[in-house]
Formats: C-alpha cells, sequence, structure tokens
C-alpha cells in the first residue's frame, strides 16, 4: 500500500502527490502527519527548509478543512513572497484532484485589488506575508474569525525579519478555538516565546537537534590572505565545473561587486539584493531556476525563502554575523534529501568565528585547501572526459557531416584521437594555471586549533613536529564521484578501521591521500588487497617518506606518475611558489580560465561571444 494511505492521507490526494514524485513520505512527513492530522494539537516543528515541511503541514490541511463552505479556515504566514507563492502552488498541486479546493497568495509587491476580489470569491486556505495580510485586514476584508488552524512556517525568518507586531495583530483576529502549528528551521529565545505565547502544550518535533544545519550538508573552509579572496574563490568553483551555487555577501555593495567581477571574468552570475525592484528580482530568479545562471550572488535578506532545488554550493564569501543566519544560508543547498556543500571563505583571523558556528551547529568543519592549478586542470580535464562520454548525440543531424569527419580523422588512432580531443580544451587550463601561485594563507601552525586535532589540519604531533601519521596513497578520488566524506566512510568499512582514526583526507581528481596512524597503516595497506572498486583494483600506497608531515612541513612527495612532475617543489611545468606572471589574485578583469571557453565546445575564445549561457 502506498506509505501516504498508512499515513492516513486519501487517494485522491495520494494519487495527486504520486504524480509530483512523492512515493515515500521525508521523515518530517512521516512523524508530524499523524499528529496533525487528529486536529486536536498545537504544534511545533523544528525542521529546515527543504525537509518536505509544505506537505507536512498542506496535507493535513487538505484532510482538515471543509472545502464545501467558502469562508477562511485556514491562515498559512510565511516570511517572502517567494515562499507565499511556492506554498500556494504546492497546496494546489497536492489538491489538484480534489474539488472545490481555494487557496490564495496574499504578498506585497503585487495588486491588491486581484488579491481581494480572489478573497471576495470565496477561499478556504489564505497563504500570506506578513505586512499585506494586516494591510488587508486593516481594510476589513477578510474575516479569520472561524480559522481553524494557523500555521507560521519559517517562523524565525518571520521574527528576524521584524513581523513580530504584526503577527501578533494578525493573529489577534482569529479565534482562540484555532490550532498553531509553527515551524521553524532555528529555535531562538524570540520562536521560543511565540511558540508560548500562542500556544497551549504544543507538540514539539525536532528533526535532528536544535539549530543543527541539514545532516547532508559537508560544511568546509579554506583560509586565504584577504587579498587572494576572489581568486580563491574563483578556483574553488573552477575546481567544480558542474557548481549550481548561491554565494552570500554581507552587503549589497559587496554582493554587486562579486557579481559584476565574475560576470567580466566570464561566468554565468547575477546579484539578488535588496536595491533590486521585485520586477529584477524576479527575472534574476527566473534565470536561476532556469539555470540559466550558475553562480547567484545574494545577500541575507534577498536570499530568504529561495526555494530552489538542486543548488550543489552554498558559498560564504562573508561570514555572517550569526549562526542562525548560517543555517539559513546551508539550508538552501541540500533540499530534498540530496547532498550539498556548504564552504566558507575566510582569513586566519575569523577561524574564531567558525569554532563559534560549529558549536551552534554541533558540528565539526572540514579545513580544506584551495586547490592548485594543477588541480582544477585535472578536475576539469575530467569533467570534459565525463560529459564527452555522456553526451546525446544528434544522430541524424551529425550523420551528413560523418563521412566527411571521417576522411579528416582517418590518420589518426583512436588513441591519438581522444588525446587531441580532450586537449583542446584542457590545454587552456593548463595555459592558464601554470603559474598560478598557492592560494591557502599560511596558519601559524597549532596557534589555533593545536588542541583540536580536527581532520583538516593536523596540528604537530611527537617531536619535532614529526608525525605519528602516515599518509597513505589511494587510487581512487573525485573523479570517482567520492568526496571526503565518502571517501572516509570507503577507506573505514575496507580498511577496517574507525573514522575517528583517519586523519587528513585530501580528495583529488584520480587519486586522494589519507593518514592514519602510523601503528595502523600496514593492516589498512592489507585490509585492501583485493579490493576492487568497479572492476578496478584499489591500490593503496604509502605516500613519501612514509610519515606525513604537517603542512608547515611540507616536503610532500606526490605521485609523479599521475602528474608527470613534482609541480610542488617547483620541478615539472606547475609552479606554485614561483610567483609568476598571472596571478589570478589580481586579475579580476581578465585572463580567467573561464573566458577560455572551457566549457563549450565551440572552440572558440569567449571574446568572441558575447555571452556563454548555460554551462551545464
Ligand atoms: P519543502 O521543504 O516543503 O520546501 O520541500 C522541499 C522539496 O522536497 C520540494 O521540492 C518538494 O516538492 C519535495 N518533496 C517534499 N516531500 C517529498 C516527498 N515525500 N517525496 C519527494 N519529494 C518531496
Amino acid at each position: 500500500m502506498n506509505p501516504f494511505i498508512n499515513l492516513g492521507i486519501r487517494e485522491d490526494i495520494v494519487n495527486a502527490i504520486s504524480e509530483l514524485g512523492f512515493e515515500n513520505p521525508t521523515p518530517i512527513q512521516e512523524q508530524s502527519i499523524p499528529v496533525l492530522l487528529t486536529g486536536s494539537n498545537d504544534f511545533v516543528g523544528l525542521a529546515q527548509t527543504g525537509t518536505g515541511k509544505t506537505a507536512a503541514f498542506g496535507l493535513p490541511l487538505l484532510e482538515l478543512l471543509d472545502f464545501e463552505e467558502n469562508y477562511p479556515q485556514a491562515l498559512v504566514l510565511c516570511p517572502t513572497r517567494e515562499l507565499c507563492l511556492q506554498i500556494t502552488n504546492d497546496i494546489n498541486n497536492y489538491s489538484k484532484k480534489m474539488g472545490n479546493v481555494n487557496v490564495v497568495a496574499v504578498y506585497g509587491g503585487a495588486s491588491i485589488s486581484d488579491q481581494l476580489r480572489q478573497i471576495r470569491r470565496g477561499v478556504q486556505i489564505v497563504v500570506a506575508t506578513p505586512g499585506r495580510m494586516l494591510d488587508i485586514i486593516n481594510r476589513k476584508a477578510i474575516d479569520f474569525t472561524k480559522v481553524k488552524f494557523v500555521v507560521l512556517d519559517e517562523a524565525d525568518e518571520m521574527l528576524n525579519m521584524g513581523f513580530q507586531e504584526d503577527i501578533d495583530s494578525i493573529l489577534s483576529t482569529t479565534p482562540d478555538t484555532k490550532k498553531t502549528w509553527l515551524f521553524s528551521a532555528t529555535m531562538p529565545a524570540e520562536v521560543r516565546r511565540i511558540a508560548k505565547k500562542y500556544m497551549n502544550e504544543p507538540f514539539e518535533l525536532t528533526m535532528g537537534t536544535k539549530n543543527t544545519g541539514n545532516a547532508n550538508i559537508e560544511h568546509e573552509y579554506y583560509i586565504v590572505r584577504a587579498r587572494d579572496k576572489y581568486a580563491a574563490f574563483k578556483r574553488i568553483v573552477d575546481f567544480n565545473p558542474d557548481i549550481f551555487g548561491i554565494v552570500f555577501c554581507r552587503t549589497k555593495i559587496e554582493t554587486q561587486d562579486i557579481a559584476e567581477s565574475l560576470m567580466k571574468d566570464g561566468y554565468n552570475a547575477d546579484s539578488l539584493h535588496g536595491d533590486l525592484s521585485q520586477q529584477q528580482r524576479d527575472k534574476v530568479m527566473k534565470r536561476y531556476r532556469e539555470r540559466n545562471l550558475q553562480l547567484l550572488i545574494a545577500t541575507d535578506v534577498a536570499a530568504r525563502g529561495i526555494d530552489v532545488n538542486d543548488v550543489t554550493h552554498v558559498i560564504n564569501y562573508s561570514l555572517p554575523d550569526e549562526v542562525e543566519n548560517y543555517t539559513h544560508r546551508s539550508g538552501r543547498t541540500a533540499r530534498a534529501g540530496k547532498t550539498g556543500v556548504s564552504i566558507s571563505i575566510i582569513n586566519a583571523k575569523e577561524l574564531g568565528k567558525i569554532r563559534q558556528i560549529e558549536r551552534g551547529l554541533g558540528k565539526k568543519f572540514v579545513k580544506a585547501e584551495i586547490p592548485t592549478g594543477f588541480d582544477v586542470c585535472e578536475k576539469q580535464l575530467f569533467s570534459i572526459v565525463h560529459k564527452i562520454h555522456d553526451v546525446e548525440v544528434n544522430e541524424q543531424q551529425i550523420e551528413q557531416y560523418l563521412p566527411r569527419i571521417m576522411e579528416e580523422y582517418k590518420d589518426l588512432s583512436k588513441e591519438d584521437f581522444i588525446k587531441r580531443f580532450a586537449s583542446i580544451e584542457f590545454n587552456r587550463f593548463l595555459d592558464y594555471y601554470k603559474n598560478a601561485p598557492d592560494l591557502n594563507a599560511p596558519v601559524e601552525e597549532g596557534r589555533y586549533d593545536r588542541e583540536r586535532g580536527e581532520r583538516g589540519e593536523r596540528a604537530p604531533r611527537g617531536e619535532g613536529g614529526k608525525s605519528e601519521y602516515t599518509r597513505l596513497f589511494i587510487n581512487l578520488g573525485s573523479v570517482d564521484e567520492f568526496n571526503r566524506g565518502d571517501l572516509l566512510g570507503y577507506i573505514c568499512n575496507n580498511g577496517k578501521i574507525s573514522g575517528r582514526t583517519v586523519g587528513k583526507i585530501d580528495v583529488k581528481g584520480v587519486y586522494s591521500f589519507f593518514e592514519v596512524p602510523n601503528a595502523e597503516a600496514e593492516a589498512v595497506i592489507n585490509n585492501f588487497k583485493g579490493v576492487d572498486f568497479k572492476g578496478r583494483e584499489v591500490r593503496i600506497e604509502i605516500s613519501g617518506e612514509g610519515t606525513s608531515t604537517t603542512r608547515s612541513g611540507g616536503g610532500e612527495r606526490r605521485e609523479g606518475g599521475y602528474r608527470g612532475g613534482e609541480r610542488r617543489e617547483g620541478g615539472g611545468g606547475y609552479n606554485r611558489s614561483g610567483g609568476g606572471d598571472r596571478r589570478d589574485g589580481g586579475n579580476r578583469g581578465g585572463g580567467n580560465p573561464s573566458n577560455a571557453g572551457f566549457r563549450d565546445f565551440s572552440g572558440k575564445r569567449r571574446e568572441d561571444r558575447p555571452e556563454r549561457k548555460r554551462r551545464f
């Protein structure tokens, strides 16, 4: 039987949500729907955005209201116009096989007379932002005296935005007998207070721990010098060719500045902030939703209520002041059960803030290293390799050209051909990044993290900074779709080692490094004997001199075989420390690899084309 039927949802609704792809309830739906369906409880649900909250309250509302009557029976208050429209749309979708369900969206910045007309026609569910709702109440254009349910969605956001008084006034027009359901991603004292004020022994449901971000989000931070921040940011973006991200800045000016620089440098980026008109904001959001934009640069306020699935990365270009804001920012990724990464680019002085956020979230952040130019090239190369492999061929169109193409390539072996094809794009990135400097800021060893022994940055152990850890090489990496978390799990399972004892993990393109205590290294290597990954033998070897040193110790020996040289030490083609003539640091205006048209296969440089659309 369909699990939603088991939860008590009727068949016509289940049929409608099946069409939306809801096969199984999300955890919050599973736990809240049976409680809310009784209709007799106040309710507090602590849940992140993207967890399926809307259906968690929307489906019970559709079960509990009397749709033969045409007066307001439920009021849903939410912080933003975007969310208001989203909720209205969702409820309309859930109820599309029911008769006479009337939902009205009431929000500012749109014609009030249309909204009044819809209200006059008769509605059962009003979804509203507080300001416009109050306006309509003050015009005596709506009667809430028979409201049975009030939902306060994203309550913390509404309070952050200063809607406390409006909410008070609105709720004073509803009867005492109504039930109040409150949803919030975080539970600051103000939300506690309104829960106490409006509710009677509410049923409380906490998904995860309080103020905790979504478990599917990996939190990373990078330490860079202030002057290298923009270059480091771009490198992170280049290292993630399929990024679909939201970049948070603290001020409107910074937002605009970064967006403009990115656009100049050939990225598909645009800004979203409070100085834009509603129409401009809608336009930017439409482009982002449709993925014509790859990076959305936003302020906290402007990004509230953004509800776009599949955001792969949230980047904190500037850290927020409040832990709660960090939770909201990072909650824009890893929606609907997906995974996501929240990245913070900081300077060494801001480490204290990271620790504060870690404490607030109860979650450890991973210190990551800004990829080297070579890492970026490698990543981009394999991105192309994958794209070539997976590209959809238009047989009909290409067929007419095939004889000429074949003729042109007839003297090339398959291997030669592949090498040349991949090199068309690869060479450009190589060219750009050949003298790329190291952008990681030197952090005084142990000054901040000596005692923490965290996975990202290991403080010196033992005498003279020599590690008691062995650095191992493994021939699996990001091209095998491993991130740090996945690789840790894989190492623990196959190497038969506890995750707690595994040290720094450095995921590269086709290989990675990880640290294990010296005493366990041999056992891990042995345990991996005979293990294969998708038919490929997994190889573990001791890297370098056998023991790792800390970052300041340097001296990492890289795999010459994969890299064609020891770039770290400046041999081979890539000289990290060599300074060079083309620092991407102060080079906002040009010389960007994205300008090289890396992501499309047209073979034209960006200068030849006005705009690069749809990078993926
Ligand atoms: P929400 O937290 O309500 O904004 O939901 C986040 C996303 O998850 C939306 O795109 C929903 O359509 C989707 N969603 C909600 N519930 C389910 C479910 N049971 N199965 C699949 N997707 C869902």
